[in-house]
């Protein structure tokens, strides 16, 4: 296709389902970045791009504000931060009305945070080369492998932050270069720093290319020196040509490897490899919301499935008289035993196994499950799964869900059998366009 550019005034019609705005070209509903229903802009389009950008703004909508961050514009993080607080919260239960509408549900009002900034508690950082052959430590753009710079963050943890910017001075200092994914050549691809804000504990993970990284005593013994607040630090060594961030070999260079932090009242390990959620505040107000509408009573058995490193059981398990986990990662698998280590919990049996073959196995079985509270990834689950849980009958499921788009493909197996009673959606990334979701159904 040969490329054309045209300057033209548009008004933007609706939201796409990741909350960037359509406006109309030539009949087709076109997507482009930070814009609002209802305002005028001038853009330029070209033909060949995939995401239009906003040129001008000739009439802003009454809920714009100033982006409070001067990456906004490059980086493919957050995507509303151009737009008030409240009225991110109303974009997204309409969202979730408009995917759920042929359930004909009420959707009740999306939960939001009273502070919706620094809510991270993971800070992942890619290090690298610009056009220039210049440094950087950031975020990859959007759709490309090229990093934008960062020096603060709307969303992710100030003190992590501050961690990340003394490692990248120190690496300078140091001649200790990144690594280049053009070349494979260099040392540093990653830094990770988990945080947990109940206990005051960092974690600093260093993803590198290989084993060898020279000056590393002196590297450990300078950042400990500036941040009192880190209590382990580890090297991950991934040498492979991956998009993935963390390799499979680690190396503890100070402390034990791992933080704790307290969620619902409960005590959490959490080691670098395991799944656990990125926003505590919230994750409280989704876990407190699903244990709600599960209802337990002190003689039912409940099915923990996708359990990460085991938080919703353990969280519930007071509450009944058993509780049974499945989790596929063997690092979160190993976290979660001890967790229930950890709290003093017996009743709680974990699994390591793909969540669709346990659960066939125990609905073949005939085992009795009251209650089944799911968390798939973002992929959602599969027929085979749901079909289990329609053989085992249990008389609630809980489901929740990091993308109601797939939950809804999901919740259409079950609706014969159960109805939807309710419907949470909860803001767990405040400033993203995701949505999480807490849908409780019961058997018919
Ligand atoms: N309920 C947990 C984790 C939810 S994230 C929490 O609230 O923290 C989804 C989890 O599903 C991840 O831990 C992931 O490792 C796990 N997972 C992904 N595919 C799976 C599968 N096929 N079977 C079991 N677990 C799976």
């Amino acid at each position: 296709m040969m490329k054309e550019t045209n300057k033209m005034k548009k008004t933007v019609i609706d939201y796409n389902t990741d909350l960037t705005g359509l406006i109309n070209i030539d009949g087709k509903k076109l997507p482009i970045n930070n814009a609002i229903k209802g305002e005028t802009l001038e853009v330029n389009y070209t033909n060949n791009k995939k995401t239009l950008k906003v040129d001008k703004i000739i009439e802003p909508s009454i809920y714009r504000i100033t982006p409070p961050c001067n990456i906004y514009n490059r980086c493919g993080g957050c995507k509303l931060l151009h737009i008030k607080y409240e009225h991110q919260l109303e974009l997204k239960t309409n969202l979730v009305k408009e995917l759920f509408k042929d359930f004909k549900v009420k959707i009740n009002d999306t939960l939001g945070m009273t502070n919706p900034n620094h809510y991270r508690n993971k800070n992942q950082i890619v290090f690298g080369f610009d056009d220039k052959r210049r440094i950087v430590s950031g975020f990859y753009e959007e759709f490309t492998h090229k990093i934008v710079n960062f020096e603060t963050c709307y969303v992710q943890d100030e003190i992590s932050d501050n961690i990340v910017k003394t490692i990248k001075d120190l690496f300078l200092k140091m001649h200790i270069m990144p690594y280049d994914e053009t070349k494979r050549r260099g040392l540093i691809r990653h830094v990770m720093i988990k945080r947990s804000k109940a206990l005051n504990e960092t974690m600093v993970i260093i993803v590198t290319s290989q084993d060898v990284f020279p000056g590393r005593q002196n590297f450990i013994k300078a950042l400990l020196a500036k941040h009192k607040d880190i209590t382990t630090i580890i090297q991950n060594i991934n040498p492979k040509a991956t998009t993935h961030v963390l390799g499979d070999k680690e190396i503890v260079l100070f402390g034990k490897g791992y933080i704790n932090d307290i969620l619902c009242d409960c005590k959490f390990k959490i080691s670098s490899k395991s799944f656990y959620q990125i926003n505590p505040t919230q994750t409280k107000v989704l876990y407190e919301k699903a244990i709600e509408l599960a209802n337990l009573k002190k003689d039912e058995i409940v099915l923990d499935a996708y359990s990460g490193v085991g938080t919703i059981g353990i969280v519930l398990s007071k509450n009944v008289k058993k509780v049974i986990s499945v989790e596929l990662e063997k690092s979160s698998h190993i976290d979660a035993i001890n967790n229930a280590k950890i709290n003093n919990i017996k009743n709680i049996q974990f699994f390591n196994d793909d969540a669709t073959r346990f659960i066939i196995n125990l609905a073949n079985k005939k085992e009795h499950i009251d209650v089944v509270i799911m968390d798939p990834p973002r992929k959602g689950s599969d027929e085979g799964f749901l079909k289990a849980v329609l053989k085992l009958k249990p008389k609630k499921i809980i489901y929740i869900s990091c993308n109601p788009q797939t939950q809804v493909i999901d919740l259409k197996y079950l609706i014969n059998d159960y109805k939807i009673t309710y419907v949470q959606p909860v803001d767990m990334f405040p400033q993203t366009h995701h949505v999480e979701t807490v849908v409780c159904l019961e058997r018919k």
